[in-house]
């Protein structure tokens, strides 16, 4: 049995990282490929199915047995109907990609959503790890979340559950990109940050500056970077002061290109965050564990899991 291993790949919109994983979660091969989404959905399909066929004969050659396939994308996922609903970067519209995975490969897949996947991975091999409900939120260009338990992630009815990146926390902030004014990812992402304080210090808008550098020079002591930071951390703090008011988690695990900041983002929002807390337990805040590894280890999480339902099912229905 130790020789099966998951077909795993996290498309994103600039570039796919792909793994064969064990089922206790190791990595024993990884790769990475581009996108190159401007070539447009059918061509970044044929890619995914190309790479997924080559790890599978990869791991055949030597001496593993590929069992399954797992994908995960980003955007609106329909995981029960295997079809990538509405992803923009990658420039998917209602595409069947499990269907069409298990056509070419002839392997069970599952297709799963990039930061669902990733949560379940944190929470289940990273810094969730032993812990029972697990909110994992990732801060990049935008904001979303995983809600995980007992190491399952809620999808939703509609495959869209966890965007806690548009809780509104800002009435009179920002625009976001989804068309309302103050969610809080267009207040608190990574590129919100950069943004918001290049505005402030008059910067030229050719000449970005990244969420870790105001995190840096507002730990040196700048003032308008610090107060940009400070306020950041606030509205993250009341995005994840909400989460934990649904859902009263034991852990919440930051993940995404912020997280990386670690204690000059940890020390404060724990701070802000506990200051929210009136009746409710205080979660606890650690930083993501598994890097960006973690979407091809969850994809292969989701992939065995749903091996394991189907069997379950297909038992069911033998007797
Ligand atoms: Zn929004």
């Amino acid at each position: 049995m130790s020789d099966r291993v998951v077909v795993a790949l996290d498309v994103g919109g600039t570039g796919m990282k792909c793994a064969l994983v064990r089922p206790d979660g190791v990595a024993v091969r990884t790769e990475r490929h581009p996108t190159d989404a401007s070539r447009g959905p059918a061509a970044v399909v044929d890619t995914i199915l190309d790479v997924a066929e080559g790890l599978a004969g990869k791991a055949r050659a030597d001496g593993l047995t590929p069992v399954a396939i797992g994908v995960a994308v980003p955007g609106v996922v329909d995981e029960a109907r295997g079809v990538a609903v509405w992803s923009a970067n990658v420039g998917f519209r209602d595409v069947p990609l499990r269907d069409l995975a298990v056509r070419r490969l002839g392997l069970p897949t599952a297709l799963g959503h990039d930061v669902r996947v990733g949560g379940l991975a944190e929470a289940r091999l990273g810094a969730g790890r032993g812990a029972d409900h697990v909110l994992f939120v990732a801060i990049g260009t935008g904001i979303a979340a995983a809600h995980v338990v007992d190491g399952v992630a809620a999808v939703g009815a509609h495959g869209a559950a966890g965007e806690i990146g548009h809780i509104m926390v800002r009435p009179d902030g920002p625009r976001c990109g989804c068309g309302r004014p103050g969610c809080l990812e267009a207040v608190a992402s990574a590129s919100a940050i950069g943004r918001r304080y290049a505005e402030l210090a008059g910067g030229r808008p050719d000449a970005p500056v990244t969420a870790a550098a105001v995190a840096e020079r507002a730990a040196a002591g700048e003032p308008l970077a610090a107060q940009v930071w400070r306020s950041a951390v606030e509205a993250l703090a009341d995005g994840l002061a909400t989460g934990q008011a649904l859902f009263d988690v034991r852990t919440i695990v930051l993940g995404g290109g912020l997280a990386q900041a670690g204690e000059l983002l940890l020390v404060p929002l724990r701070a802000a965050v506990h200051e929210r807390m009136t009746f409710h337990r205080e979660p606890h805040l650690v930083a993501a564990a598994l890097g960006d590894e973690a979407g091809c280890l969850g994809a292969a999480l989701l992939a065995l899991d749903t091996m394991t339902a189907t069997r379950v099912l297909d038992h069911q229905e033998e007797r």
